[in-house]
């Protein structure tokens, strides 16, 4: 199987204060809740761990409560140095400048464990906000936060910010943006992907994470939000259809409710425009999720042929990373 081991998956840490949206942004991509049930949820002030079978490790932190940034404890230094980014949530409908100076006060700290940290700031609940309203909250978060990082003197710290909510597909997109700067082969996946859809004349090709419905990479083409969006509920309709009619697997462990999602899931959704949908398990925690025009899907054992190619090709892009993150191979950036 293709599992990866704890090393090599992206992992993330999601801090912000109290209500700012942690636990929704969790329950919401992480557990199909539904983004009005949060509104009930209770504030937690455990740290919390992603027990959900993701290709993608997180913990949620608030601040302040459970980490004092200023007590250096190791703790603290292992879990910075084994991290990839720090996920900073801002509330924007509420007043956000004590929000601010904790972000700079955690990018002072951190900056000093782990030089290779990217750093990512959610600017969350923009539902209720005008466009020029967003634009503006953007725009007075990215200064102050630079004109502080100048004063502590990390100008070279760059932190990319983005408008997000549980009420839309914004929060995929950004965490989608935010893994892909965590997969060192990414430039290698996509180049799969454009190879899979200029061979099988597909007009947009996404590499799902099943679990999340985020994207770990996409072909070179620009990404349409509604195509975007047809694709990832396609993934909730395969999800539905399979625990109603696929095989049942109970969960002992922990017991969850299983996806039924398994080896060789594969469906084919005919829309109204002539355009198809065509999702394929690639291993137990990605899906290939393809948007094609039906008159290129006369012949599906090309794209089946395609496709078992891609597979084989991306079974080999993780066995690379999973020798690398147990030490299997020497560490190299052109992997
Ligand atoms: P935490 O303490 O940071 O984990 O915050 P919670 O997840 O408990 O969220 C606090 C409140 O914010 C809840 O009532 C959520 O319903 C609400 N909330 C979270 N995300 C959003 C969002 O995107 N938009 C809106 N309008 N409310 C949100």
């Amino acid at each position: 199987e293709n599992s990866l081991p704890f090393e090599a998956k992206p992992r993330l840490l999601l801090l912000g204060l109290r209500r700012s949206g942690k636990s929704s942004i969790e329950r919401v991509v992480f557990h199909k809740m539904s983004p009005n049930e949060t509104l009930y949820l209770e504030s937690t002030s455990k740290i919390s761990k992603n027990d959900v079978i993701s290709f993608i490790d997180f913990q949620i932190w608030d601040f302040p409560g459970q980490i004092d940034f200023f007590d250096s404890s190791f703790d603290l230094e292992i879990i910075l140095e084994r991290c990839g980014s720090l996920v900073f949530v801002i509330d924007a409908q509420d007043d956000y400048l004590d929000a601010l100076n904790r972000i700079v006060d955690t990018v002072v700290i951190a900056s000093k464990f782990n030089i290779k940290l990217s750093y990512e700031v959610f600017i969350h609940k923009v539902d209720g906000l005008s466009d020029d309203l967003k634009i503006e909250i953007q725009r007075d978060i990215h200064q102050r936060i630079t004109e502080e990082l100048m004063h502590e003197n990390l100008e070279d710290i760059h932190m990319s910010f983005y408008l997000t909510s549980i009420y839309d597909h914004s929060i995929y997109e950004a965490f989608s943006k935010v893994i892909q700067k965590l997969i060192p082969q990414l430039p290698t996946l996509e180049n799969l992907l454009n190879i899979l859809c200029s061979n099988s004349n597909i007009e947009k090709a996404f590499l799902f994470d099943v679990m999340s419905k985020i994207y770990i990479a996409t072909d070179s083409s620009p990404v349409d939000i509604q195509t975007y969006e047809l694709c990832s509920d396609m993934i909730d309709v395969v999800i539905d259809i399979s625990c109603i009619y696929g095989p049942k697997q109970e969960n002992e462990e922990n017991g969850s409710e299983n996806t039924s999602y398994g080896t060789d899931t594969y469906s084919v959704i005919h829309l109204a425009n002539s355009m198809v949908l065509y999702l394929r398990e690639v291993n137990e925690h990605l899906a290939l999720v393809c948007f094609l025009r039906e008159e290129n899907f006369e012949k599906p054992g090309l794209l089946d042929y395609n496709f078992a190619c891609f597979k084989k090709a991306i079974e080999e892009v993780f066995e690379v990373r999973r020798r690398l993150a147990q030490g299997l191979l020497p560490d190299s950036d052109d992997v």
